[in-house]
């Protein structure tokens, strides 16, 4: 099931682009909630867990890392990420912690950070323009290694950073929550 699904994204990537649509007023006019819902199967929940701490077993002992700086978004794996809002690609290849991960520059300046990814869409590079909406890679588990492609260490989700111009992370959780709400109203 899961090599078929392989399959379709990879021969179906370079087409799944949408057009951006009309989504709550304010600032980011056009946003899209970043994970695809296609059906009630595709069972999605996120808390606000910004700050939370974020621990690691070193050594023996369980040492705090840091704290949280998003909003986690669980999903199924392999569910589609979807550009919140059009901007650049800037980053886009494996992290130790972040694993597969993509980072969008928008033309207001904030950053769009999307963690944990399995895979990206054919093309996806540093420099290429991304659609609000558009989808930019699967829902997966990676990260917490230090070799490419590290995964199962924790359960699939999607983790969403913002930064703004200035370099501060912001809670992502009140614009997610009123992304979802949106999608959900318009049937998506
Ligand atoms: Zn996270």
């Amino acid at each position: 099931m899961l090599f078929a699904l392989t399959l379709t994204w990879v021969a179906v990537a370079p087409v799944i682009a949408q057009p951006a649509r009309t989504a709550p007023a304010g600032p980011l006019r056009g946003a899209e909630f970043p994970v695809e819902r296609t059906d009630w199967f595709s069972v999605i929940n996120f808390t606000n867990d910004w700050h939370a701490p974020r621990m690691r077993f070193i050594a023996g002992t369980w040492r705090q890392i840091g704290v949280h700086e998003g909003t986690d978004i669980f999903a199924e794996p392999g569910t589609p990420v979807r550009a919140v809002i059009e901007g650049v690609v800037e980053q886009v290849g494996w992290t130790f912690y972040s694993g597969w991960r993509i980072g969008i520059r928008g033309a207001d300046g904030r950053y769009w950070f999307y963690a944990h990814l399995r895979e990206f869409p054919a093309g996806m590079q540093i420099g290429r323009s991304v659609d609000a909406g558009e989808a930019i890679g699967l829902v997966g588990n990676t990260g917490y290694g230090a070799d490419a492609g590290h995964a199962d260490e924790f359960t699939y989700h999607l983790h969403l950073g913002i930064q703004e111009a200035d370099g501060t992370w912001v809670n992502p959780y009140p614009l997610v929550k009123r992304l979802y709400r949106a999608a959900t109203e318009a049937g998506r």
